[in-house]
């Protein structure tokens, strides 16, 4: 049985009067759910987050951190930092940060590497450009996407590891991949994983969806046998939108 996740990747919003108010609807509404719900709200309300949901069984997660463990990189986030409030999960290789922040498949690698040796928990971000699509490589873009930030891990790093696929062509775009394209890609990354690894891995790494998931279309999306749960911007940024979303799963 994996694990079955909803997440809410808050990106640039929310104040932090706003966070506090999303954190408290959040746990007020929060469903009974055998899933792990996540959100991860910017770094400057991050240990905020971290005391507001001290009782509740909301996790917090950052959505990025530097690969470096302290030193002359200013503006970054380390590990340890995380850490020490009491953030153990972090999001790396969403495609914002690798189209608009020009973060590589190698300096992927690296920050994995980190999170890793810091026992962190990484919710591993990676999908194909609407071009790849169209020109049928969306396959080829995840292998190798998956091949050169992870498939150089040992297999017991690989319980540390979330997928999520998100096609970039449906991210905050209001275009959906349909639940049989998610299936699709979600049982041609298990595939791709044991045939890396073994049977075992590739059946127990929990695979999100990511894209223009909302409560219309989440449980279509959720119903599929290799979805795993899904990794939500626009709609976890309300409370009831993201409860939707969770009972869905
Ligand atoms: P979206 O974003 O749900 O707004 O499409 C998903 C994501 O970027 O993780």
């Amino acid at each position: 049985m994996r694990t079955q996740i909803v997440a809410g990747n808050w990106k640039m919003n929310k104040n932090l009067e706003e966070t506090e108010a999303l954190l408290s609807e959040l746990s007020a509404k929060l469903p009974d759910t055998h899933a792990e719900v996540i959100v991860a709200p910017t770094f400057i309300n991050l240990a905020q987050s971290q005391r507001s949901l001290q009782s509740s069984t909301i996790k917090v997660a950052a959505q990025n951190m530097h690969f470096a463990e302290n030193g002359a990189y200013t503006g970054e986030i380390s590990a340890d930092m995380l850490l020490n409030i009491h953030v153990d999960t972090v999001i790396l290789g969403h495609s914002e940060r690798r189209s608009l922040f020009g973060e590589t498949d190698d300096l992927l690698a690296k920050k994995v590497k980190t999170a890793l040796e810091k026992e962190m928990t990484i919710i591993f971000c990676f999908g194909e450009e609407l071009e790849d699509r169209k020109s049928e490589n969306h396959f080829s873009v995840v292998e190798s996407q998956l091949k050169n930030a992870l498939f150089n891990l040992d297999a017991r790093a690989w319980k540390s590891i979330v997928l999520a696929y998100e096609p970039v062509w449906a991210i905050g775009t209001g275009e959906t991949a349909s639940p049989e394209q998610a299936q699709e890609m979600h049982s041609f990354i298990r595939k791709t994983i044991a045939e890396a690894y073994n049977e075992s891995v590739a059946e127990s790494v929990s695979i999100l969806y990511g894209g223009s998931v909302k409560p219309a279309n989440a449980s279509d999306i959720f119903s599929k046998p290799d979805v795993d749960g899904g990794l939500i911007g626009g709609a976890s940024l309300k409370a009831d939108d993201f409860i939707a979303i969770i009972k869905a799963i």
